[in-house]
């Protein structure tokens, strides 16, 4: 009885390896960089303490991965609408990753110094720890073009994942016992800072303010005005587009900013606001900085 349990044990632990293998890129794209590196240290013929001590970090990132999609996999289940415990319950998830991964960078970094450049033995180390998701900014960072005021161009790095995060948490406050509409927003500044805004009716439902107001008065009050992305997230057959008036007050400050409309279904789409408003209605003496 407790032979075939054990059995039972064994053959969905390496089911649960398949199915990893097959749904997660990031742990083929380590499995096959952890291979590379171990080719690489039987060919420089480091001493078995060395090889043992890389097998035990990619050993400790794959495990870490391995929990990291489990977890993902069993919060997907309990929580499928977006929630802050869900997202705390992933952000550590990743971190425990992150932490797998560093330690690997370091491992390879000592062990391969001796044989190699130190440079090339810190690249080595991070190697060891590829997974695309532990990378800091990883896939989730996109370069922007954002124009500055006095007319120059400059490159800044958006958190894209992390921007639509911050407009799902913050939809989550919203006061709409009207509409029962939910809309949260999150505006990214030149100081890195992020804004957010949820959007609020009234009885009088004239004085209803949108998430994007909300969030670009926040902005505004704190000083900021110069606007680098604008998340948008609200539950919408399509990603949520900002409304008529609000098109007209991210214009007043940021024309060229862009956008990132979504809904709860996971989909997106990126315009700038001139885009979303052509013919923008300006007066003499605006967007004095
Ligand atoms: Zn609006």
């Amino acid at each position: 009885m407790k032979a075939r349990t054990l059995a039972e044990s064994f053959r969905f632990a390496f089911e649960g390896v398949r199915q990893a293998l097959r749904t997660e890129r990031n742990l083929r794209i380590h499995t096959a960089a952890a291979a590379a590196v171990l080719a690489l240290a039987f060919w420089l013929r480091v001493p078995a303490p060395g090889v043992a001590l890389l097998v035990l970090a990619i050993g400790l990132v794959m495990t870490a991965e391995l929990f990291n999609t489990a977890l993902e996999a069993a919060v997907d289940l309990s929580s499928p609408a977006y929630h802050p415990l869900a997202a705390v319950a992933k952000n550590v998830a990743a971190a425990a990753v992150l932490t797998a991964a560093a330690v690997s960078v370091a491992v390879g970094y000592i062990v391969f110094r001796d044989y190699l450049p130190p440079a090339t033995a810190a690249a080595v180390g991070a190697g060891l720890a590829l997974t695309p998701r532990a990378l800091p900014g990883g896939h989730r960072t996109r370069r922007v073009t954002d124009v500055t005021n006095d007319g120059t161009e400059q490159k800044i790095d958006i958190d894209v994942e992390q921007l639509l995060e911050e407009a799902r948490a913050v939809r989550e406050r919203a006061y709409v016992p009207y509409s029962r509409f939910k809309v949260g927003a999150a505006l990214l500044t030149k100081s890195g800072c992020v804004f957010a805004g949820c959007n609020f009716e009234n009885a009088s439902l004239g004085a209803t303010i949108c998430a994007e107001r909300a969030a670009a008065g926040a902005a505004i009050s704190a000083g900021q005005r110069e606007w680098v992305a604008l998340a948008v997230v609200a539950d919408y057959p399509e990603p949520v587009p900002p409304c008529g008036i609000c098109r007209q007050v991210l214009a007043e400050f940021a024309p060229d900013m862009p956008v990132v409309m979504a809904n709860l279904a996971g989909e997106r789409r990126t315009m700038t606001v001139r885009e979303l408003l052509p013919g923008v209605f300006s007066l003499p003496g605006g967007g004095d900085g």
